[in-house]
């Protein structure tokens, strides 16, 4: 009985939360401030006897649209109507791919806030459907940035040494 009281304690702990809820104590889009038995997105004092960590499911969903890859990229073609939008783009609808603004860069796929719709205060992130021909351009674009950038870290670290 004793540990169980322990561990019941340990869980309030907000270092001891699991990375992807710790998140949403600093993701932007989210009003959690980390208190238990509060919804994770909303904040509003969760009443459903069954729910822990959304009040409602359209909360759960709101979370999932920001911060779950597949259904931020349905939610963003959605949004566009299936229609990449660069100006005066052609491509027929539907041929539309979803593409992160900010590159990710080796964060990866996983849940997080590297999916949120729109960019934060700072003007950074952010999704954008683009037809398969326009994102290919941007991808590439972004594959010629990256080089150029580690080039530069490799000659820099080259100098450091001498
Ligand atoms: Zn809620
Ligand atoms: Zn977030
Ligand atoms: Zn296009």
């Amino acid at each position: 009985m004793a540990t169980k009281r322990a561990q019941a304690k340990h869980s309030v702990n907000k270092l001891e939360l699991p990375p992807l809820v710790a998140e949403r104590i600093s993701c932007a889009l989210s009003k959690w401030t980390g208190e238990m038995g509060r919804c994770h997105w909303c904040n509003e004092i969760i009443t459903g006897k069954r729910r822990r960590t959304w009040c409602s499911d359209a909360c759960g969903r709101a979370w999932q649209r920001e911060h779950i890859w597949r259904f931020a990229r349905s939610a963003a073609k959605r949004r566009a109507k299936y229609r990449c939008t660069k100006p005066g783009c052609t491509a027929e609808r539907r041929d539309c791919e979803v593409n992160h603004i900010l590159p990710l860069n080796g964060i990866g796929y996983g849940p997080g806030c590297q999916h949120h719709s729109k960019p934060n205060s700072k003007g950074e992130g952010g999704l954008e459907v683009l037809c398969h021909a326009h994102h290919a351009e941007i991808t590439a674009a972004q594959a010629t940035a990256r080089a150029v950038a580690r080039r530069a870290v490799q000659e820099s670290a080259v100098t450091t040494k001498q």
